[in-house]
C-alpha cells in the first residue's frame, strides 16, 4: 500500500503517521529526508541537488519526482509506504499516478484525509507550549504542566512559539487549504480518498485508520 496522509496543521497527522510506522512497519518517505540522504550517498542526483541547494535555488520538480520514483519500487510499496509532503501539487500527483500505472500498482494508492474543524485546529495550535530548555511539549488544555510555567521534565521555562499565535495559525490554515483543496478534489475523482473525522481522540482516529487499512489489505489478497 502507498498512503498519502493529508491533514491541516494540528489535525494529528504526525501522531497517526508514527502509529502506522510502528504498527505495520511502513516506511516513511519525506521529500526533505530523501533529498538529504541522496546528498549523503553521493549519488549523481544527490550531487546535482547539492549544487542546486548551494546556489540557493529550489530543487526543480523533475528532480524531486526522479528521486521519489527511485524509492517507490514495487517492493517498497508491497511493504507499505507513507508519503510525507508529497505530492504537493497537481503536477506531482500526475507524475505519481503515472509512476504507479507503470508499475501496475495504481490500486495500491490510499489517501487518508484527517479533517478537523478550523476552530478546533486553532484551539489546538494556539494552546501549544514548549519547554525552552528540553523541547518537551505541553498544551494549556490537553496537557498542562504541573507547576505553571515550569517544565515537568527538566524545570526549564515553558513558552509559546512565536508562530503559534492566532494570526499566524489562521494564516497557516489558509495556506494549507489553498494548497490542498485542488489535490483533495483530484483524489476524490480518482476514488481512493477516505475522509476521517479528526474531531475525536487520537485513539479513536487510530482505530478507524487501522480498520480502513485492514479492509484494503483483505480486498487486495
Ligand atoms: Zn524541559
Amino acid at each position: 500500500v502507498i498512503i498519502v496522509l493529508l491533514g491541516a496543521p494540528g489535525a494529528g497527522k504526525g501522531t497517526q503517521g508514527d502509529f502506522l510506522i510502528e504498527k505495520y512497519n511502513f516506511t516513511k518517505l519525506s521529500t526533505g529526508d530523501v533529498l538529504r540522504s541522496e546528498i549523503k550517498l553521493n549519488t549523481d542526483l544527490g550531487n546535482k541537488v547539492k549544487e542546486i541547494m548551494a546556489s540557493g535555488a529550489l530543487v526543480p520538480e523533475e528532480v524531486v519526482n526522479a528521486i521519489i520514483s527511485t524509492r517507490l519500487t514495487a517492493d517498497a510499496i508491497n511493504n507499505g509506504v507513507i508519503l510525507d509532503g508529497y505530492p504537493r501539487n497537481k503536477a506531482q500527483l500526475g507524475f505519481l499516478l503515472d509512476h504507479l500505472r507503470k508499475l501496475g500498482m495504481e490500486k495500491e494508492l490510499l489517501v487518508l484525509d484527517i479533517s478537523v474543524e478550523e476552530d478546533e485546529l486553532a484551539a489546538r495550535l494556539t494552546g501549544r507550549r514548549i519547554c525552552k530548555a528540553c523541547g518537551a511539549s505541553y498544551h494549556v488544555t490537553f496537557r498542562p504542566e504541573q507547576q505553571s510555567g515550569i517544565c515537568d521534565r527538566c524545570g526549564g521555562e515553558i513558552i509559546q512559539r512565536a508562530d503559534d499565535n492566532i494570526e499566524s495559525v489562521r494564516n497557516r490554515l489558509l495556506v494549507y487549504r489553498k494548497e490542498t483543496q485542488p489535490l483533495l478534489d483530484e483524489f476524490a475523482s480518482i476514488g481512493n480518498l477516505e475522509s476521517i473525522s479528526g474531531m475525536r481522540s487520537a485513539e479513536q482516529v487510530k482505530a478507524e485508520i487501522q480498520k480502513i487499512i485492514e479492509n484494503k489489505e483483505e480486498k487486495s489478497l
